[in-house]
C-alpha cells in the first residue's frame, strides 16, 4: 500500500505492506487525513522527542471498516464497509480518568496515541487501530471531509465545553486557522454571541465571518485589545487562545473579571508564557488547558451536531491535495495558507 513514510528527514510516499489488525484491533481504509499544525511540532521534533524511522505520522482520519481483528466487542455494532473516525486518543477505557469522563488524560496516552508515538498513523491507505479509537459516521457525511472532526472540531469543541461555554456567553477566538475556525463554528452553534474572531490574516479573518464570528479583528492591523473592549467593555466571559505557540498575551488582557482562558497549542516542550500574577490574582481568572478530546464522548456529539447540519464541516476544508504533495501541503501549513487541509487516500 501506498504511505508517507518518515524518512528521518521528511515524508516519502513509499509501497509498504499492508497493516495485518491484531486481537482487538481495526483495520481501516483511509478516507483522509487532516493537516494538522501539531504534525510540525512532531516533525521537528518538539512534540515527543526524534520520530522513528519508518513511522507514519497522521493523526485526523477518517475512512472506513476493512476488516475486524480477533475478539473485537465492537459496541456500536460496525459492518465491514461503515464509515468511521479514528481517534488519535486511545484510552485504555477502564482507569479512573476513562471511568470518570476524562479519558484524554488516561495514562495509557502516554505510549500511544496514533500518528504520534506508538501507533502508525492515518497517512496511509490502510491502517490499524485499537477497537477503542474507532467511531461511527454518520450516513449523511461525506468521508473523505469528516476527517478534521477527529482533531480540529473534537479539540475545538472538548476546549469550549472545559470553560463551561453555554448560549450567551461572549467568545473571543484568536487565532483562525483549522482549530479556531471549528471553534467558530462550534460557538455559533452552541449558541455564544458575541463571537470575536482574532488573526492576523486578512483571508482568514473573511473566513472567520463566513463560519459564525460576529466580529473580526485583525491583530496586525488594529490594536486588537481597543477594538475588543469597544466590542466587550467588560471584556470576554470566554478567550480561547488557539495559537499553536501560546503566549496568553492578549487573552489575558481581554478576558473580563471572573472570566476564563482556554489554551489548546502544544507549543513545544521550550514554549513558556508569563503571567502577570496581581492581574491574574485580582481578576479571578481562570486558565484552563486542553488536550483534545474524550473519544466516545465529543467525537458521537460531534458527528450528531454535523449529521443534523448544526455545523457545516465542508466548510472547514480549503485544499485538498494527493499523497504525492504531502510535503507540499505541509509548506502551505507554515505559510498560513490554509484554513484546513486535507489528503485524500483512496
Ligand atoms: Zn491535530
Ligand atoms: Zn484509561
Amino acid at each position: 500500500m501506498k504511505a508517507a513514510v518518515y524518512t528521518g528527514s521528511q515524508l516519502e510516499i513509499e509501497d509498504v505492506p499492508e497493516p495485518t489488525p491484531k486481537e482487538g484491533e481495526v483495520l481501516i481504509k483511509v478516507a483522509s487525513t487532516g493537516i494538522c499544525h501539531s504534525d510540525l511540532h512532531l516533525l521537528s521534533g518538539e512534540l515527543v522527542g526524534p520520530i522513528p524511522k519508518g513511522f507514519i505520522i497522521g493523526h485526523e482520519i477518517s475512512g472506513w471498516v476493512e476488516e475486524f481483528g480477533k475478539n473485537v466487542k465492537n459496541p456500536y455494532g460496525l459492518h465491514e464497509g461503515d464509515p468511521v473516525l479514528v481517534s488519535w486518543i486511545v484510552p485504555c477505557g477502564v482507569c479512573k480518568y476513562c471511568a470518570n469522563g476524562k479519558e484524554n488524560y488516561c495514562k495509557e496516552n502516554a505510549n500511544r496515541l496514533v500518528g504520534i508515538i506508538g501507533v502508525d498513523g492515518g497517512h496511509a491507505e490502510y491502517m490499524t487501530v485499537p477497537e477503542i479509537a474507532v467511531i461511527p459516521l454518520a450516513r449523511n457525511l461525506d468521508p473523505y471531509y469528516s476527517s478534521p472532526i477527529a482533531c480540529a472540531y473534537g479539540t475545538a469543541y472538548n476546549a469550549l465545553k472545559s470553560v463551561n461555554a453555554t448560549s450567551g456567553k461572549s467568545v473571543v477566538i484568536i487565532g483562525s486557522g483549522g482549530v479556531g475556525s471549528a471553534a467558530i463554528q462550534l460557538a455559533n452553534a452552541m449558541g455564544l454571541n458575541p463571537i470575536i474572531a482574532v488573526d492576523i490574516d486578512e483571508n482568514k479573518l473573511k473566513k472567520a465571518r463566513d463560519l459564525g464570528a460576529t466580529h473580526a479583528v485583525n491583530a496586525n492591523e488594529n490594536d486588537a485589545r481597543s477594538k475588543i473592549l469597544e466590542i466587550l467593555q467588560d471584556g470576554a466571559d470566554i478567550v480561547y487562545e488557539t495559537k499553536p505557540y501560546p503566549d496568553l498575551k492578549l487573552s489575558l488582557e481581554v478576558v473580563k473579571a471572573g472570566g476564563s482562558i482556554v489554551v489548546t497549542g502544544l507549543g513545544g516542550f521550550a514554549t513558556m508564557a508569563q503571567i502577570p500574577i496581581t492581574l491574574f490574582v485580582s481578576k479571578g481568572i481562570s486558565i484552563v488547558g486542553s488536550l483534545g478530546y474524550r473519544p466516545r464522548i465529543d467525537l458521537p456529539e460531534l458527528v450528531s451536531l454535523a449529521s443534523s447540519g448544526k455545523i457545516d464541516i465542508r466548510k472547514l476544508v480549503s485544499h485538498v491535495y494527493p499523497p504525492e504533495k504531502i510535503n507540499e501541503a505541509y509548506e502551505n501549513l507554515k505559510k498560513g495558507v490554509h484554513i484546513r487541509a486535507i489528503v485524500k487516500w483512496n
